[in-house]
C-alpha cells in the first residue's frame, strides 16, 4: 500500500450531496479530494433525474402529433423510433458527465475514481478504476454515498421495473 495523502477535506461519493460540498471547499481553496467509484456527478445526472425527464420529453413531444386534429393539423404518420430517443439521452448523460469533469478540474478537486473503503480514522484506501490503490486522509471527511431502494419480495410489474432500471444503470457511462 502507497503512502497515505493528506488532504484538508476528504469527500466521498459525488453525487449531489457530495459535489457541491468539493467544488465549494476547493474554490474556497481547501485542499480537497473527491472519490468517485462509479457516476461521476452520483445518479441524478446519470441515471435518474435528468435521463428520466429526457425520455419523458421524447413521450411528450410524441403525444402531440396525436392531438393535431384537435389543432386543425392533419399528420399522417408518426414512428416512434427507441434507439434515436435512446441517443438523445445518452447523449445528454455523455455531455453532462463531461460537464462534471471540467467542473471539477475548474475548482481544483482532486477527483479520483475507484471504489472507496473507510480503513482508519479519518483514511480511505481507494482500489483505483484503472488499477491500483491509493490511500488517502482528510482532516474532514464526508460519507454521501447515496442510498438504495429495497425492492419487496413480490411478483408483478415491480420485477420487470427493476429489470428495466437494470439494464438503464448498465447502460450509463461507466456501466
Ligand atoms: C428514476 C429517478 C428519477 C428521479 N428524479 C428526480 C427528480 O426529478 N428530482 C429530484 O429532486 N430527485 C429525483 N430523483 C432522486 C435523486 O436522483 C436522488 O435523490 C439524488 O440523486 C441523491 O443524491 P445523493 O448525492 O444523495 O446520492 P447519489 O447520487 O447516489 O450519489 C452517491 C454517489 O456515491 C458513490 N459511492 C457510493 N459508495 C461509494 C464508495 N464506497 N466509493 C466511491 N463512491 C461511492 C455512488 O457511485 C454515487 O455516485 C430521482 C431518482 C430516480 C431513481
Amino acid at each position: 500500500m502507497s503512502e497515505i495523502e493528506k488532504f484538508e477535506s476528504l469527500v466521498l461519493g459525488s453525487g449531489e450531496a457530495g459535489k457541491y460540498l468539493a467544488w465549494t471547499m476547493a474554490k474556497a481553496g481547501h485542499r480537497t479530494a473527491m472519490v468517485e467509484r462509479r457516476w461521476l456527478g452520483g445518479s441524478c445526472p446519470n441515471i435518474a433525474c435528468l435521463p428520466s425527464k429526457n425520455l419523458i420529453y421524447s413521450a411528450r413531444v410524441a403525444s402531440l402529433p396525436r392531438r393535431s386534429a384537435e389543432f386543425g393539423l392533419e399528420m399522417n404518420s408518426l414512428a416512434i423510433r427507441m434507439k434515436g430517443v435512446q441517443r438523445r439521452k445518452r447523449e445528454m448523460v455523455e455531455g453532462l458527465h463531461q460537464m462534471h469533469d471540467a467542473r471539477a478540474a475548474a475548482t481544483g478537486v482532486d477527483l479520483i475514481m475507484g471504489e472507496g473503503r473507510l480503513v482508519a480514522p479519518r483514511t480511505i484506501d481507494i482500489a483505483l478504476n484503472d488499477g491500483g490503490t491509493r490511500r488517502i486522509s482528510g482532516e474532514r471527511v464526508f460519507l454521501v454515498l447515496g442510498s438504495r431502494a429495497t425492492m419487496p419480495n413480490v411478483s408483478g410489474p415491480h420485477r420487470g421495473e427493476s429489470r428495466r432500471w437494470g439494464a438503464a444503470r448498465r447502460r450509463a457511462p461507466g456501466g
